[in-house]
């Protein structure tokens, strides 16, 4: 092992989250040989697939990512919970609610607005993220666009949250988003707004790295309203998002120095699965209209090679000391309905170790989402918690460092302060909070 430059420029650790990335998907394309950068950190570096788990959910897992717990533990049980009065109802208690009697009820307050669904934002995570752990012990950590980054929190580094682009955020959900919290420090915002691609600013050529289409197609997915999964409205989002975060990642890795961890976040690759595999060369068993499948064929394969085209990009920036650790959250599959997905049969994600601690050509077998967070805790040479539920992925980081540094371990890392909500809804029914309070089901903590 080299050991790192006390002036180190380059992260120690580069975590980078790929959602829905796929082992079928990615090994066929490398072997296609369209994957320059993603094939040579695998020959570099250790490979193989990253069990999941249920529901098989991004925002649940990506929060299991980095608490190294499951969702009765951390909080995001979901995409979105329901807001009573100030306060924040989760989706389980919901359905439980639902079961027990209230459902009536709750669709009358749904109906007439008095209970609301929020999207779930960080100051709803329970417990301490790994972000958090290694700030409070002095390291230095920068953030973008991970799940529930926002509200942005104050840490030893810097966080753009992941609504620092919230064009889809604002078409999904309706009304106007918060402008508090958006980056940390909040003049972070000002540097790096001229960074942020608007939807309406993708331009032809970038439309048509995935797509084939001109004339009124093209037209159309310019203009198209939102509809979720689907691509005519969803790829103007995707490529206005994932540009900008190539654009920050990029600016953040050479502006700053001595990074313990840099953890970025890319979530196109979900997106344009859910919304196009279907006319890809991986769906063997429906029948496509053959015009689409020419204009949206390449879709999702030409995404994969824009990630690969970013993430050679971005490697420039780090050193060979750098760990890298990219992973997926899961992977698709096409399901009994014909239709690709990932909700129903849990397919594993992808998990690649190289450069930095790792070592070179070994095939990784059993790993599994919870052994992220320990893993990063040990190679940042804190304590793994007892509370969480992975390991330390020990077999793939070089003997030198593992003999040097044995595995430490503390009970818990114990939860987080209570955070406030930015804002809470006023609106009271005294009928629902005893029915809730006599259920015991009241979110006391959010
Ligand atoms: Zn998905």
């Amino acid at each position: 092992m080299t050991p790192s430059l006390p002036d180190q420029k380059a992260p120690k650790i580069f975590f980078l989250g790929i959602d829905g990335l796929s082992p079928h998907i990615l090994n066929d394309l490398i072997q296609k040989g369209g994957l320059p950068h993603f094939t040579s950190l695998i020959e570099n570096g250790c490979c193989g697939e990253l069990e999941t788990m249920r529901p098989t959910n991004s925002a649940v897992i990506w929060t299991s990512i980095i608490t190294g717990k499951g969702k009765e533990e951390h909080g995001i049980d979901s995409f979105i919970a329901y807001r009573w009065q100030n306060r924040v109802i989760r989706k389980t208690t919901m359905k439980k609610l639902m079961k027990l009697g209230g459902r009536q009820l709750v669709q009358r307050m749904i109906r007439n607005g008095s209970i609301k669904t929020l999207p779930l934002s960080g100051d709803m995570i329970k417990v301490k993220t790994l972000f958090e752990i290694l700030s409070e012990a002095g390291r230095k950590v920068g953030v973008i666009n991970w799940w529930h980054s926002w509200p942005a929190e104050a840490i030893n580094g810097f966080v753009i949250s992941d609504r620092i682009n919230y064009a889809r955020w604002q078409e999904k959900y309706g009304g106007e988003h918060p402008p508090e919290r958006l980056t940390y420090p909040s003049s972070l915002l000002d540097t790096i707004k001229s960074l942020i691609m608007l939807p309406q600013e993708v331009d032809v050529n970038s439309y048509r790295r995935f797509v084939d289409i001109s004339g009124t197609d093209l037209e159309e997915m310019r203009t198209a309203a939102y509809r979720h999964h689907q691509l005519k409205s969803e790829l103007k989002h995707l490529i206005s998002l994932d540009e900008t975060l190539r654009k920050i990642a990029f600016y953040s890795l050479s502006h700053v120095t001595g990074l313990d961890l840099f953890s970025l976040y890319f979530r196109g690759i979900d997106i344009i699965s859910h919304c196009a595999l279907q006319y890809s060369e991986w769906n063997r068993i429906t029948a496509v209209d053959p015009e689409e499948r020419r204009k949206y064929g390449k879709a999702v394969s030409s995404y994969y090679c824009y990630m690969d085209t970013v993430l050679g990009e971005l490697l420039k920036e780090t050193g060979h000391d750098t760990s890298l650790i990219i992973a997926s959250d899961h992977g698709f599959v096409q399901e009994k309905n014909g239709k690709f997905g990932h909700r129903r049969s849990k397919p594993p994600g992808v998990l690649i170790l190289s450069g930095g601690n790792f070592k070179k050509g070994k095939q990784i077998t059993g790993a599994t989402i919870f052994d992220l967070a320990p893993t990063i805790l040990y190679l940042s040479g804190l304590p793994v918690a007892r509370d969480m539920k992975g390991k330390v992925l020990k077999d793939y980081i070089q003997e030198d460092f593992v003999n040097q540094h044995p595995v430490t371990s503390v009970r818990s890392y114990g939860k987080r302060e209570k955070k406030t909500p930015i804002s809470p809804s006023p609106s009271v029914d005294e009928e629902i909070k005893e029915r809730l309070k006599a259920l015991g089901y009241i979110d006391e903590d959010a």
